[in-house]
């Protein structure tokens, strides 16, 4: 049951006092509960959302027919305006709140960004119209006791600002400048009922009215809550969670204006969780004299730490002047917020479900990102030429089966193997000392620092090479053998033979 602002004001002191500063510092909070919710789902019985067309009520009647109808509203939309505008597909995009307004902001480089120009979604200028600031670099730099810390500089990596709201805005309006599209706000996916030739998806509206479409295929982009993904990986849809908080504000008396801050750490793990967590931190400058901070952890799904996003944004508030200090005008603008989820494929290729007959799963409901770097914005952006040619050619084909649909997939074999290294960046107090995550990062920096700038730049945009990989792993064990122990310790057996499994599939593979 959500709580209001002001029963929380006792338990969450920090976090009830920011938010009440905000306006719809309630709406904010609701929509906390509505993501925080994914643990309780994860504990409770798999849901049955695909159905069999026998269930599909007698009475049930149609409002509307489509090639493609997306559940969620989100980078769902930068699929849909391509389908709709490119492909000339007509679309139904439906979501349970408003459609293009994310609870969060991104980071990617302008190179990246030409994807939403070459499947013509974009112009050029209207891509630059959602840059809200470029900066002159980034870096990344882990916590060091006696202050030894390697600053690792990158130029053109995630140094652009990208408003979210503005980028998907522009999408949905292509979407809705298509003749036949639709986009729909507060209208829930509540399941579907699978038919030879065509699926029926039952949506409900803010006062629980049912409406069914039509569709030849239906898109889910409903982000890690997704019950098709929970049903299709029989209830374990991730495996790994980085819970993330942050806000967009002003008047801090530190921000530098001109880098990216892409990780930072300044302390050792934080114990006061079960099994413990490494915090980590994000600061990026934002439009005029806005600035971005974030602060997440990397955890198993099923650790016993408290991984709440209402526990982290308390602690959030609390130690945020660690980071970087409030001032006398400083301002929450907006919070931003949200659960990045990953998945460990245990095998030489992609294992995670990810689609079924005339269903397919993309963006956070298909986890098939890295948490590491860039998540599934950056994932979606670089995906999305082949993504939305390949299941154009499929409706083309009338061939939308699961083995088919499966095909067209952002998975990358070297995405997947550099997501293994998030493992290691899961703390646990049973066999890590307090700085483990802290010193293992800043070998892997010194060594990135010493390498051509190409494979930092190449590891942080998600564009690593095979053999790149391997001469990094290869000199941060040669500087800091304990990593080894640690591979045994953290990826155990299994993990350990699936992270050689992912390697040999990429090694075997065209992208590598
Ligand atoms: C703070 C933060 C910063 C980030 N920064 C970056 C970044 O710089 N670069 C990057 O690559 N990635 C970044 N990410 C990750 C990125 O935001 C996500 O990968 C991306 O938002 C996933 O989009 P999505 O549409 O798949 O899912 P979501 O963003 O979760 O959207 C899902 C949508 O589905 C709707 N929905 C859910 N259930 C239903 C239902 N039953 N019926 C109808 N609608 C439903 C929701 O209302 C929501 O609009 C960040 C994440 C966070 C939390």
């Amino acid at each position: 049951m959500p709580l209001s602002l002001a029963e929380i004001r006792e338990t969450h002191p920090a976090l009830y006092k920011a938010f009440s500063s905000i306006a719809d510092g309630q709406r904010h909070l609701d929509h906390l509960f509505e993501i925080d919710r994914y643990w309780e789902v994860l504990k409770g019985p798999l849901p049955e959302v695909i159905l069999p067309a026998s269930a599909l009520p007698s009475d049930a009647t149609v409002s509307g027919e489509y090639d493609l109808v997306y559940a969620g509203g989100t980078l769902s939309l930068l699929h849909a305006g391509v389908m709709a505008g490119t492909y000339r597909r007509n679309v139904l995009v439906v979501d349970r709140r408003e459609p293009a307004k994310s609870t969060r902001d991104w980071n990617i480089s302008r190179k990246e960004l030409d994807n939403l120009m070459l499947t013509g979604l974009f112009t050029g200028s209207e891509i630059d119209s959602t840059i809200v600031r470029r900066y002159k670099a980034g870096w990344v730099e882990f916590y060091k006791p006696d202050g030894s810390q390697k600053r690792l500089v990158m130029e053109n990596v995630l140094d652009c600002a990208v408003d979210a709201d503005r980028l998907l805005g522009i999408a949905k309006e292509k979407v809705l400048a298509s003749p036949g599209s639709a986009v729909i706000a507060g209208m829930s996916f509540i399941c579907c009922y699978r038919f030879p030739d065509h699926i029926v998806v039952k949506t409900a509206d803010r006062e629980g009215k049912p409406f069914y479409y039509r569709t030849r295929v239906l898109v889910d982009v409903m982000g890690v809550l997704s019950p098709i993904a929970m049903q299709l990986n029989k209830g374990m849809p991730q495996t790994h969670v980085c819970p993330t908080v942050g806000t967009i504000a002003s008047g801090f008396e530190n921000a530098d204006y001109d880098h990216g801050e892409i990780l930072v750490s300044t302390g050792p793990a934080d114990m006061s969780s079960r099994k413990g967590r490494q915090l980590i931190w994000e600061g990026f400058p934002g439009s005029g004299s806005q600035y971005i901070t974030y602060l997440f952890f990397y955890d198993e799904v099923d650790s016993p730490n408290d991984k709440s996003l209402l526990a982290l944004f308390e602690t959030y508030f609390r130690i945020l002047g660690e980071y970087k200090k409030p001032g006398r005008d400083f301002t929450v603008h907006r919070p931003v917020f949200g659960i990045i989820p990953a998945y460990f494929h245990d095998g030489f290729n992609r294992t995670r479900e990810i689609a079924d007959d005339r269903i397919i799963l993309f963006g956070d409901a298909a986890s098939l990102g890295s948490p590491l770097t860039f998540c599934g914005f950056g994932s979606m952006v670089r995906n999305l030429p082949r993504l939305t040619a390949d299941l154009d050619r499929a409706l083309g084909e009338n061939d939308l089966s699961k083995e088919k649909l499966e095909k067209i997939s952002a998975y990358e074999h070297n995405v997947a193997s550099m997501a293994n290294l998030m493992k290691y960046m899961c703390f646990n107090s049973a066999t890590d000392e307090p700085n483990f995550v802290n010193d293992l990062m800043n070998e892997v920096m010194i060594v990135l620092d010493d390498l051509p700038p190409r494979y930092r730049q190449s590891m942080f945009r998600d564009e690593m090479k095979f053999d790149e990989l391997i001469a990094v792993m290869i000199r941060v064990a040669w500087r800091y053998p304990r990593v080894l122990r640690a591979t045994f310790e953290k990826l155990g057996i299994p993990g350990s033979l699936g992270f050689l499994k992912n390697l040999a599939g990429w090694a075997f593979s065209p992208s590598r």
